[in-house]
């Protein structure tokens, strides 16, 4: 079985807030090894590559909100002007890009077995107030998609972790360069996987 590798983003409020050991520390008491590290000003260019510009994720983040507001009883025209999914997914795209820019970023790659799964996990619901107490989204985080909306913003949900393992692999290779990563075997990951 091979070892994943998964990019996680410390996101502007993150960073803004002073939790970012707080943050680091949930992933490395899993048991997930830290292979690069680094604080990083994005540029509009890289946050554009980072994101997917295909429709697929478009209509994705589109759909979040059409669900959200078809709960609540609300119209997406009265923020978006339309209720097309990949319309509301680029809009909300557009804001990423001012949102990533607003303070420097912390980056980090970590590695282990299923280590995507297990980022996600850790991170929690991308909407603030659905994801699990426990969670990073759910500890740190309270904002709703109406209100991110209304403020023209992405919601601010503290984290990016990579949501598979070509994604994973994409966004380390974007973010980092070889000689930036380290490979090291740590105490931890010879007890928890030697095969003695
Ligand atoms: P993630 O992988 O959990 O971060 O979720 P996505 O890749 O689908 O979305 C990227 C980011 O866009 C999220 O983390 C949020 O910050 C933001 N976002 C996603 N959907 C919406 C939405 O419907 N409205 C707003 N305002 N922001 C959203």
């Amino acid at each position: 079985m091979n070892k994943q590798k998964a990019l996680l983003i410390i996101k502007p409020d993150g960073v803004q807030r002073g939790i970012i050991g707080k943050i680091v520390s949930r992933f490395e008491t899993v048991g997930l090894k830290i292979i690069g590290l680094k604080f990083e000003w994005a540029t509009k260019e890289k946050i554009i590559a980072h994101y997917p510009e295909t429709e697929a994720w478009f209509a994705k983040v589109g759909q979040r909100t059409l669900t959200n507001y078809e709960k609540k009883g609300l119209d997406a025209r009265s923020v978006f002007k339309t209720n097309d999914a990949v319309s509301i997914g680029k809009t909300v795209k557009g804001w990423l890009i001012t949102y990533l820019q607003e303070s420097p970023v912390f980056l980090a790659v970590v590695e282990g077995y299923d280590a995507i799964e297990i980022v996600r996990k850790l991170s929690g619901n991308t909407i603030p107030v659905l994801a699990a107490p426990g969670t990073i989204r759910g500890d740190f985080s309270h904002d709703t998609i109406d209100l991110a909306n209304e403020q023209n913003r992405p919601l601010r949900n503290i984290i990016h972790a990579s949501d598979t393992v070509e994604d994973g692999e994409k966004e380390v290779n974007l973010w980092f360069k070889p000689e930036e990563l380290f490979s090291y075997e740590t105490a931890g990951e010879k007890f928890m996987y030697s095969m003695k």
